[in-house]
């Protein structure tokens, strides 16, 4: 496995909790990785178990949208949890390492080559620069968006976006169980958020288009809303564009990809931590079985469908953003609230049962500038 970090650690568990020996080469050299502040759905715990809970902060019960003076409220049936990313790694670490993971920190992955058993991989110890060549049957390239795994094996980069977002003391009137959406289309075709990770304390982010562009704006939003940053995190996360196939052959070895390395990630949103955790089920699952994977043919259904929700949504202009927000009846609404972005095409088919005119407008969007998110983005 190359790669500690969530989806990585999570297939290494996985793998070695069915008597797998792996080996996790992860370049940073303390398990300290960068923090920062995630919202994912009930889903995770559904597949981690008790594993997360160390790293859950605080508990989201109600989406409050907001677009040109316009405001709408949905309450959650089951709470999204907010989550800190690296007591998360840390835990997933330790659960991998409970299952017999070997974790090798401080190992930056260099190549992979066919050998006559398997593959033969070449690691660098950063401390010293000493090279060390390893032979395996498969490879897992858990190494993120611009992964190298991916390179040497032969597919193509992927395309990513600029996530930014700013720890910041949470306004007066804001309520710790409650984010915040804004959707402002001048300033980013995906939307502003602010999420509690406590009563004090909170992310308030966007994903842009292009990078100091991304920062700039993030900046003057905060002004507008008199918020001063303690700390901003950030990184480019992949665009999913179309499903990328987590397996190839390599003479008589398979390199695999999970997460942000296969761009599992919820293109809508962005999120990538449930569908990340959904991947290395799959490719757990196909390792295991010597193939085919069900959890990766859902995965692959969702993350499409997400894909065509931003087609959709990529070219709003303000007015459909007022549109959809006035399209929000209670009964929609109710419906927004009793499924999660984990279960896209269930979340749309109850909301479009309950305000059929969201279909419409939804098409519209598709029909009218449905290649905006296919450009390259910068
Ligand atoms: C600021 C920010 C906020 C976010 N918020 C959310 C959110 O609220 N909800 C959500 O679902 N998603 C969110 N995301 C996206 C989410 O964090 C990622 O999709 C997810 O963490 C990806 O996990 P991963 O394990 O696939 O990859 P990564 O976390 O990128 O891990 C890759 C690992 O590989 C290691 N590595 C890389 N190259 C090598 C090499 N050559 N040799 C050895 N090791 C290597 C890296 O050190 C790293 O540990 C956010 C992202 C950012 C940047």
């Amino acid at each position: 496995m190359i790669g500690g970090s969530a989806a990585g650690l999570f297939t290494a568990a996985l793998l070695a909790e069915r008597g797998v020996f792996v080996r996790v080469f992860e370049r940073i050299e303390v398990l300290e990785p960068a923090e920062r502040t995630l919202i994912v759905t009930e889903r995770m715990r559904t597949i981690l178990g008790r594993a997360a809970e160390p790293a859950i902060l605080n508990r989201i019960r109600r989406f409050e949208l907001y677009t040109d003076g316009r405001a709408a409220t949905i309450a959650l049936k089951n709470p999204d949890f907010v989550v800190e990313r690296r007591r998360l790694i840390q835990a997933l670490a330790a659960r991998a390492e409970r299952a017999g993971a070997r974790i090798d920190l401080g190992h930056r992955f260099h190549t992979l080559r066919e050998s006559e058993n398997g593959l033969s991989i070449e690691v660098e110890r950063c401390v010293d620069g000493c090279q060390e060549a390893v032979r395996a049957e498969a490879v897992v390239g858990g190494d993120g968006a611009a992964s190298r795994v991916a390179r040497a094996a032969g597919w193509a980069p992927l395309e990513t976006v600029p996530l930014v977002q700013a720890i910041v003391r949470l306004p007066a009137d804001m309520a710790p169980d409650t984010v915040r959406v804004w959707f402002v289309p001048q300033d980013t075709p995906y939307f502003y958020w602010l999420i509690p990770e406590s009563s004090t304390r909170g992310a308030l982010g966007m994903i842009g288009e292009s990078g100091p562009e991304t920062r700039s704006r993030l900046e003057r939003f905060l002004e507008k809303r008199r918020l001063d940053a303690l700390e901003f995190q950030g990184a480019r996360i992949p665009v999913y564009k179309r499903w990328v196939p987590v397996r190839r052959q390599l003479g008589n070895g398979s390199v695999y990809l999970v997460g942000d390395a296969a761009a599992q990630v919820k293109v809508s949103t962005v999120g990538g931590v449930v569908t990340g955790f959904r991947g290395a089920l799959g490719v757990a699952e196909a390792i295991l079985n010597g193939g085919s994977s069900r959890v990766l043919r859902n995965l692959r259904r969702e993350l499409d469908f997400h894909l065509l929700l931003r087609r959709s949504l990529h070219r709003f202009q303000q007015s459909d953003y007022s549109r959809l927000v006035d399209l929000l009846n209670d009964s929609a609404k109710k419906s927004l609230g009793e499924s999660t972005r984990d279960e896209a095409w269930q979340l749309l088919w109850r909301v479009c049962l309950r305000q059929p005119r969201l279909v419409l407008l939804g098409l519209r969007g598709l029909l009218m500038r449905s290649n905006a998110i296919d450009k390259p983005a910068q």
